[in-house]
Parts: C-alpha cells; structure tokens; sequence
C-alpha cells in the first residue's frame, strides 16, 4: 500500500516565506513535487529561497504581500493563479508576536498582532477558499496556529488570544467548506528552533522552558515536515477541523 503523501500537480501558497518556518515549509511542499508560491512583504528577502528550491529541481515563485491588506491578498492570488495555476494548498504562516506585560501594551501594538495573526489568516482562507469554489475543485487550507492557542503564557496576550481565534477559525472554516472538499486544520508547534528565537531558546531561560517540555529538546523544522505533509496531501483527506499538535509533548503535561 503507498501513502499518497505526494504532492506533483498541486499548487500552494505559503504566507510568510521569507524565514522561519515558512521558509522550510516552502521547501518541504516543493520537495514533494508541489508548486510554490512564496509570499512576503519583501521579495528581495524570497531570493534565496527560490534559488535554492530551483537547484533542488522544484518550481517557486516569489510573490509581494501582506496579509494586513486584502488588496494585497487578491493581487497574491491572481498572480499564483497565472503563473502556477489553480491553487490547492494554502499555508497560512504569517504571524508576529508583541511581548510585553499586558498592562503596558499599546493599541496598535494589540491591533498589529490580531491584524496579522488573525485577520490575516482570516482574509486568505476566505479569498484562497473562494478561488478554490469559483475554479471548481478542493483544497487544503492549513493554519499555523501555536500551542499558545489551546494553552497559555505571560507577556504575549495578544498573540494567545489571535492563535485560540484561528484554532476555532479553523473548525468554524471547515465545517462551511467540506461541502466544497477543502479542508481546514490547524498546525499547532510548541517552540520550534529558528533564527529567530535560537539566542533566547539556548540562554538562561530557554533552558527552563526546556525541562518542561516532556522530550527535553526544543523542536526543529524538519519535526513539522510529517504533520505538513500529512495535511497538504490526500492522505489526510478524512481529517477536517482538526488540530495537529506538534510539541514534543510540552501540552501534555501540567
Ligand atoms: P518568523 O518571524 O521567522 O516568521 C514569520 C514570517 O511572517 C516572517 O517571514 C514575516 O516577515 C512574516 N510576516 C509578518 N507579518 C506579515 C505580513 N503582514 N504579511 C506577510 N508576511 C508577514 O517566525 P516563525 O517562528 O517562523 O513563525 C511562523 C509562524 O509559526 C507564525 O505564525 C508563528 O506564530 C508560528 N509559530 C512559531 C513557533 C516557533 O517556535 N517558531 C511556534 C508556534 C507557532
């Protein structure tokens, strides 16, 4: 028997590409013969990553955009529509956190984080959603949520409260669209090594957070690429509304 994790003729979009997780997401989706799109505000900072999926035989396209701005949003579609094709794979990355002491955040730093992390995520899906219905065929919207969503920590308040909003986003996304054969999950990473966050997870503090994570590591990017590839591909075509937590089991613990 094959598990059809393969993803040759499919076309995905990944949001925040430029680094992180999107930037290996990317890469992965490419790897298994999807088309990509990566998106950001930047596209002088996709370079790299285009280059380094077309030496690995893969087919990218840079694309302008940010997430805040629904103009944006259409424009990133219609462009992924032409150059690659009707699009079957979202993946819904861009996210930002603000971290300070609730009592200290200010409104616009409280509205850029639940603009990106949740209008953001919100806007996509329901304009990738609507491609998908108009072109006729189904499609599998992936939302990177954060086990800050179902649980919580100090200092990022706003950023618990937007990846709670998408994980139920996601259920309320996939019970109107099943009808359409797309489906919605969630991808749910504890603390995941980038470039980002690699200082802070190997200094003082980072350690302690390390003792609380059940399998005494922090995660790297590759720990992803099973979930991400499960949820992209037909082999998880009964999987719906669901949440795939990927934490080297820190959420399951007290
Ligand atoms: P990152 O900062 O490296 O990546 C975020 C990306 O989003 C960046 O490329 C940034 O430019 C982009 N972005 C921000 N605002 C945008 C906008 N308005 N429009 C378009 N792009 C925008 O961080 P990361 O760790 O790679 O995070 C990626 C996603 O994974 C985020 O949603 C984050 O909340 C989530 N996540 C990360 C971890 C982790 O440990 N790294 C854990 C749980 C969840």
């Amino acid at each position: 028997m094959t598990i059809p994790l393969n993803l040759q003729g499919q076309v995905a979009i990944v949001t925040g590409a430029s680094s992180g997780l999107g930037y290996h997401f990317a890469q992965t989706l490419a790897a298994a013969g999807a088309k990509v799109a990566v998106a950001a505000r930047r596209t002088d900072s996709l370079s790299d990553l285009v280059r380094k999926i077309s030496a690995e035989d893969g087919r990218a396209i840079p694309i302008r955009l940010d997430v805040t701005d629904p103009q944006s949003i259409s424009a990133c579609i219609a462009t992924a529509e032409t150059e690659l094709g009707p699009i079957t794979i979202l993946v819904n990355n861009a996210g930002i956190a603000v971290t300070k002491p609730a009592l200290e955040i200010e409104q616009d730093e409280w509205n850029r984080v639940i603009d990106t992390n949740l209008n953001g995520v919100w806007h996509m899906a329901q304009q990738v959603a609507r491609h998908m219905v108009r072109l006729g065929h189904g499609g599998s919207i992936i939302n990177i949520a954060s086990v800050l969503g179902e649980r919580a920590t100090g200092y990022v308040a706003g950023y618990c409260a937007s990846k709670a909003a998408v994980i139920n986003l996601t259920r309320a996304l996939s019970i109107e669209l099943a009808r359409y054969d797309i489906r919605v999950n969630a991808l749910a990473p504890g603390y995941i090594e980038t470039d980002i966050n690699r200082e802070f997870l190997h200094g003082e503090a980072g350690e302690a957070l390390k003792k609380r994570i059940p399998q005494r590591r922090f995660g790297q990017v590759q720990d992803l690429d099973g979930a991400l590839l499960l949820l992209a591909s037909e082999a998880s075509r009964y999987i719906t509304g669901s949440v795939i937590t990927v934490d080297g089991g820190q959420s399951a613990a007290i």
